[in-house]
């Protein structure tokens, strides 16, 4: 059968729009449907914006150590009108810039919502097109809670188009949003709590990085509350918000921000005119070649929950573009050794194994760990102070995990994440020079284990 497409892509975000251009630079005919916004979450409502606020936000410190460096600034005021309005400038920008890419790589771009009408069929503004593949690409949307009172909080989609910055903030969850829009808000000057049901926030990062964390906000000022939870949100006469607590305390608000996970987003796909299956939790299930139960539809990124992080929907749309198109280049994703940071202030960059989880998997672990006060602050009055952290085996000397809190931790960690995938030995990192001075080389410089 003779198909109007090779490839028909649903969304056009980060892993969709990797997968068509790959795709059609092999030369297949491609096709990439989007609904909302080119580039998606990420560009949209995800890791660009929220960068550009947490940018933003790290003005405020700035401004205030300026001073121990001998400069005097005058008072210094914030305009959220003039930040979010660049900002949206600059995403314009973005957008227009995925358009380019799509349309010189040779994809025909659809504007419109996409919906399965069968196996190989997709229907977009009224009209139906068929393909050999079709890729679902469709991302995740913000999941909030359907407490009493719920349609009065925001999710991350809205913090990004706030009209003015809310004078008292409520953010609830303990993930990697919830922590950095706390960061924002509070670095922006308001007052910002943030609420975790659990003991401690970041559920599953290192135990020392967590606690770091929470000792460096609660320094800086910002109200942590764990075991603490939201039971209803009611709105009062002069708009505000009054959040009463599952133990019966009683908050007030103007802005209550939920954070607390993300769904896929399935809506109208039309998934029941296919043999699509969705996994327990309800995101779409694809086999290691992101083969759906349906074998001509495959799905990739966020709507598949694996890892929700861009750069994996990259690899991930690379992989299935190899794979259909240019299969003596397929590589598989690897999943392990995968660095992500999370832009709180300070930041916290990871790659590999927790000290938990390697004590968990049974290896026998050996820990370097090193606080100090970042030389940058030395002649200022900030107290806050850096983690950093190495996880080795200490059978094989192989560093299982790095972890940092403090300024860059990202950038840093990114070059870790190489060494640790190329398989580094604590030797190995011993055996390398430092860079003088930074902060980084204190990875090369730890030689005491921490005591047990
Ligand atoms: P998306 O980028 O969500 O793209 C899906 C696209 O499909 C969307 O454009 C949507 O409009 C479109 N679509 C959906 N349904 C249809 C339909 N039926 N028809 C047509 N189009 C449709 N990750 C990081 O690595 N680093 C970060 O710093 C980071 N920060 C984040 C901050 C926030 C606030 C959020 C929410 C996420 C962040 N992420 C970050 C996660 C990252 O944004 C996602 O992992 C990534 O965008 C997933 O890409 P995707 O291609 O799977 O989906
Ligand atoms: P996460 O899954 O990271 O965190 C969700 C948080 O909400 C957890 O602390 C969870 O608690 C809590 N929670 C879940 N359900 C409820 C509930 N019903 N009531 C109260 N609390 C609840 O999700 P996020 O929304 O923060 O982010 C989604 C994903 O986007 C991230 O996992 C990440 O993959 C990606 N992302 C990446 C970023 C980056 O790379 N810097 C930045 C932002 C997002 P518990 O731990 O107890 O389950």
């Amino acid at each position: 059968m003779a198909y109007d497409f090779d490839l028909y892509v649903i969304g056009a975000g980060s892993g969709g729009v990797r997968a068509a251009r790959f795709a059609a630079g092999f030369g297949a005919k491609v096709a990439v449907a989007e609904s909302r916004y080119l580039g998606g979450t990420c560009v949209n409502v995800g890791c660009v914006p929220k960068k550009l606020l947490v940018y933003g936000a790290h003005y405020a410190e700035d401004f205030e150590q300026a001073s121990g460096f001998g400069w005097s600034l005058g008072e210094a005021s914030f305009d959220w009108a003039t930040m979010i309005a660049n900002k949206d400038r600059e995403i314009n920008r973005l957008n227009g810039i995925y358009r380019n890419l799509l349309v010189n790589s040779g994809v025909t771009l659809h504007e419109g919502h996409a919906r399965l009408t069968g196996p190989n069929e997709v229907e977009i503004n009224g009209q139906r097109f068929t393909a050999k593949n079709i890729l679902i690409a469709t991302g995740g949307w913000p999941q909030i809670p359907e407490i009493p009172g719920h349609e009065h909080a925001i999710g991350s989609n809205e913090a990004f188009f706030l009209k003015e910055l809310p004078k008292r903030v409520l953010v609830v969850g303990g993930g990697y949003i919830a922590v950095e829009f706390a960061g924002i808000f509070h670095g922006l000057g308001a007052q910002t709590s943030l609420l975790y049901r659990g003991d401690l926030f970041l559920r599953g990062f290192d135990g020392a990085v967590r606690k770091h964390l929470q000792e460096e906000l609660t320094k800086r000022g910002l109200d942590l509350q764990f075991n603490a939870d939201i039971a209803r949100i009611d709105k009062q006469a002069d708009g505000s918000l009054k959040a009463t607590l599952k133990d019966g305390r009683v908050l007030e608000a103007d802005c209550v921000f939920y954070a607390t996970g993300r769904r896929p987003m399935l809506d109208n796909l039309g998934l029941e005119h296919t043999g699509v299956k969705l996994d327990k939790r309800g995101f779409v299930e694809v086999d290691e070649l992101y083969q759906t139960a349906e074998p001509s539809i495959l799905a990739i990124g966020d709507v598949i929950g694996r890892v929700q992080l861009t750069p994996v929907a990259l690899a991930e749309g690379m992989a299935v573009a190899r794979r259909l198109f240019k299969p003596e280049q397929y590589r598989s994703v690897d999943y392990a050794m995968i660095p992500t940071a999370v832009f709180s202030l300070p930041n916290i960059g990871t790659v590999g194994l927790s000290e938990e989880q390697a004590r968990a998997d049974g290896h026998n672990v050996q820990i370097f760990e090193s606080r100090f006060r970042p030389m940058k602050l030395t002649l200022t009055e900030c107290q806050e102070r850096t983690l950093m952290k190495l996880v080795v085996d200490a059978d094989t000397d192989k560093v299982l995990g790095c972890h940092m809190v403090g300024p860059d931790a990202g950038e840093i960690v990114q070059g870790l994440a190489i060494a640790l995938k190329a398989g580094a030995t604590k030797q190995h990192f011993d055996e390398t020079i430092g860079v003088h001075p930074t902060a980084a080389e204190e990875f090369v410089t730890m030689r005491t284990p921490v005591a047990d």
